[in-house]
């Protein structure tokens, strides 16, 4: 049988999993919260349970968390998207993304993505019968060249992919890289998929840039969030897609062939917690930023030298003082050997830059899991 994903194989999350599991490791690689959701969620979604909402949700979400989101937005972006025509609600942001991409790629189409990049961009695009085109960012600040980025458009060019905070690195795109985005897509006539998931873990006062905050990028762009990342429950798989009512109807046509609706109790749940926790989503970068820096100074005693992180859960780690293994093997040596499990960066590039020696480390963990890890890095 000829695959369609013939390069496709366990990724690398699952693989590092199973051998943190195999080892006993402490597991820092697989991005999740290892401490609990909030309790109103849990209870809200009982109730929601109890209550009887089992049964297929509306197709695009629940009205009231359409509305919900609607206020959210306008409140943390300052545009009000529409709530029957312009919000999709999607069994995580993974679903989010293959159906924007379905929706718009044709065969044959380009889509531009920015290495290193998180790994589902490219399946998608590939069951689309598009090719991924690889830009690579830079690499010691992970920011975009725009120019490389002009360069690598053709005319088949149909989308570019962007994400903001970014995973892996944690960096963020400025307002000057979107006023360059938007340039680019209008001049070329290319949609926008903005992976936003990590929206609200921003540190050290900086302002998420949402592609939701300009007019000329909106207008041509699908922009992704993810529950899972906001409220600390990867596992319940709940996101949803902005996008402008024609692209939302296109999305649409995709999400009603592959899932249908999301998980209806759910909606219920994250309804409730937007309309009277706001502050949960306000201060989850305070949050996450007493983590990241508890985490920093601990490393501070080890022979790993950490990079910034303006955002996002990830803190990735220079090796190279430790060892010129690169970096599959040393994260394999690290969990069999040491106990403490980390992802390797070159599987998030098509062609990772020679000699890097890169790890992430989740820092989404309790503080006796990150001491954990700790103990054991500190003995490298
Ligand atoms: N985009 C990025 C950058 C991610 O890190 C993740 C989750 N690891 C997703 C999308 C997928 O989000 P979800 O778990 O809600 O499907």
């Amino acid at each position: 049988m000829q695959s369609k994903l013939p390069n496709i194989g366990t990724n690398i999350f699952t693989q590092m999993s199973q051998l943190a599991a195999q080892h006993q490791a402490v597991n820092l690689g697989q991005g999740f919260p290892d401490f609990p959701v909030p309790e109103r969620l849990i209870v809200a979604l009982a109730r929601a349970m109890n209550d009887g909402q089992n049964q297929y949700a509306m197709m695009t979400g629940t009205p009231r968390l359409r509305q919900a989101i609607s206020d959210k937005t306008e409140r943390c972006y300052g545009y009000r998207p529409d709530a029957d025509t312009e919000i999709t609600v999607t069994s995580g942001g993974s679903e989010a993304i293959f159906n924007a991409v379905q929706a718009v790629v044709q065969a044959g189409d380009e889509v531009i993505v920015l290495d290193p990049c998180y790994d589902i961009y490219q399946p998608a695009v590939a069951l689309a019968g598009g090719r991924s085109v690889h830009v690579p960012l830079d690499a010691q600040t992970f920011a975009p060249d725009w120019q490389r980025v002009r360069d690598a458009i053709t005319a088949k060019t149909r989308m570019i992919i962007t994400n903001t905070p970014h995973n892996p690195s944690g960096a963020m795109l400025s307002e000057a890289d979107m006023h360059e985005l938007a340039g680019i897509v209008q001049q070329h006539g290319l949609y926008l998929l903005s992976d936003e998931v990590y929206e609200h873990i921003v540190f050290d006062g900086a302002r998420h840039e949402s592609a939701l905050r300009y007019p000329a990028l909106r207008e041509r762009a699908f922009v992704i969030s993810s529950f899972g990342k906001t409220y600390h429950c990867t596992g319940w798989k709940v996101g949803y897609a902005v996008a402008p009512a024609a692209l939302s109807a296109e999305l649409r046509k995709v999400h009603q062939y592959n899932t249908f609706c999301t998980f209806h109790p759910a909606q219920a749940a994250f309804a409730e917690m937007i309309e009277q926790e706001p502050q949960h989503y306000e201060t989850l970068g305070e949050f996450y930023q007493q983590k990241r820096d508890r985490f920093r100074a601990q490393l501070a005693d080890t022979r790993l030298r950490p990079l910034p992180v303006p955002g996002g859960y990830f803190q990735l780690v220079d090796y190279s003082a430790i060892s010129d293994m690169d970096d599959l093997a040393f994260s394999r040596w690290l969990t069999c050997e040491h106990g403490v499990t980390g992802i390797p960066l070159s599987p998030f590039y098509e062609a990772a830059p020679d000699g890097q020696r890169l790890l992430r480390l989740c820092f989404a963990k309790s503080d006796t899991t990150l001491d954990a890890a700790i103990e054991r890095l500190r003995r490298l």
